[in-house]
């Protein structure tokens, strides 16, 4: 195509070493989505010999884009058990974790988070849970570090090597043994050289601080994020408490993940970001949570609500709601944005379309599908959706539900039960049918 004759100037920037070259129509407000050259997705690294930007000078120089979440997109694909959360898909699956990676990168993600959530041999031997037995925690672990790997190259991405909170904590076993467990897991990240460490999901600060502790002997670049919202941990530990330990446990980057929807995650970032100004402790800041509004979600967020984990459909965010996020969250100073559950490929492709001009202009394959703002619809046939092909529509549109007899929000469980508690000692025997009727009678 010849730009000239189109009167576009043409742009070539460079962005976190890729390359994308992006067609600016002068005239027009915003850039034209529907003139994007495909990025080259190869690794600057592998071709002209300059060593990998890591985390942290991606961080200094600019905006990072996480990926999304893995359990809920694969569950509901049919590689995942919602329970045990199976990370043995790496193994029985690769093709389909491969495929997902494949995506948020597509989309925009500079970073490939190993699929390890839930991946200590405790927690495959859970209640019942055969994985440790059948594949071994090390084999998972070594072939979620394969694909993350494979795919990162291809698209010039960072890999993250993640672990998160055990059952060994949640039962009370202490220090030595929780670290045994997180050490595991990370002498196989090591022995793969991945880029840097991610410690995820933790609902205690103590459990948070342990794996940091553990991960800072590895010399790497360590991100920390709690699961918890604006009203702090499950032991009554602030928000701003919460990322202050964080950051003096030696986190570059800190911050939050999962349980909330985006906009009360960011009112837990406010928290932290205070707190560490007043500390003057400047840890780069990080979220990654929820693609599903909460906001009815009380202390443990929304596993508490009745529709989790298999009817939450309702409350999935729109691409325009995660568009507000990731421009509130940069306002903030967050420079590191991704997503966890419910968060899909067209999410983070929303959060790269958002940030693109913090990122020289750069825009994702992805978006070669996808006009911003809806303009795509003026091809459309019926003129009442040729009408919706603007800005101000999606920007303003409340999304209806289509359940008339459905509330707006539901009275989350609160069992009040917490770390330290009998009731979540774990065993590794299954649950039988007797103990299921006990809990359904409380
Ligand atoms: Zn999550």
């Amino acid at each position: 195509m010849d730009s000239q004759s189109e009167g576009f100037c043409v742009f070539d920037f460079v962005i976190s070493e890729r390359r994308t070259w992006c067609k600016f129509d002068p005239a027009g407000p915003i850039f034209n989505f529907a003139h994007i050259y495909p990025h080259n997705h190869k690794n600057m690294s592998e071709t002209n010999g300059a060593p990998k930007k890591g985390v942290l000078e991606r961080l200094r120089d600019g905006v990072v884009v996480g990926d999304g979440g893995f359990v809920f997109a694969l569950e509901k694909r049919g590689y995942v058990k919602a329970g045990p959360w199976t990370p043995e898909a790496t193994v029985e699956h690769p093709e389909a974790v491969r495929q997902l990676h494949r995506e948020f990168v597509r989309a925009g993600a500079d970073v490939c988070q190993t699929f390890t959530f839930y991946a200590s041999d405790d927690k495959l031997d859970n209640r019942g849970n055969q994985a440790n037995k059948t594949h071994t925690g090390a084999k998972i672990n070594q072939a979620a570090c394969d694909l993350a790997k494979e795919v990162a190259n291809e698209g010039g991405c960072l890999v993250a090597g993640g672990i998160s909170q055990t059952p060994t904590y949640l039962s009370g076993k202490g220090k030595e043994a929780v670290q045994a467990e997180f050490r595991k897991q990370i002498k196989i990240f090591i022995a793969n050289n991945i880029d840097f460490l991610l410690a995820e999901y933790y609902e205690h600060v103590e459990e948070v601080e342990w794996a940091i502790e553990v991960l800072k002997e590895t010399g790497k670049p360590v991100a920390a994020n709690m699961c918890i919202g604006p009203e702090g941990d499950m032991h009554g530990v602030s928000a701003g408490e919460c990322a202050v330990r964080m950051a003096k446990a030696g986190a570059d980057i800190v911050g939050i993940n999962c349980h909330f929807d985006p906009f009360v995650c960011l009112e837990g970032m406010r928290k932290m970001k205070a707190a560490l100004d007043k500390a003057d402790l400047h840890p780069y800041l990080m979220v990654q949570p929820l693609a599903f509004m909460t906001p009815d979600a009380s202390k443990q967020g929304f596993i508490d609500l009745p529709e989790f984990p298999f009817a939450l459909e309702p409350r999935i965010c729109s691409r325009w709601e995660i568009m507000k996020f990731a421009r509130e969250a940069y306002e903030i100073g967050i420079r590191y944005i991704g997503g966890c559950c419910g968060f899909e490929p067209y999410h983070i492709r929303a959060v790269s379309e958002e940030l693109s001009k913090e990122r020289g202009g750069f825009l994702p394959e992805g978006s070669q599908k996808h006009d911003q703002w809806g303009l795509g619809l003026r091809l459309h046939t019926k003129p009442w959706v040729r009408a919706r092909a603007r800005r101000e529509y999606w920007e303003n549109l409340k999304p209806a539900s289509g359940r008339p007899f459905s509330s707006s929000c539901s009275k989350p469980d609160n069992w009040g039960v917490t770390a330290g508690h009998d009731m979540l000692k774990q065993k590794t025997d299954a649950t039988t049918e007797d103990e299921i009727k006990q809990l359904a009678a409380k």
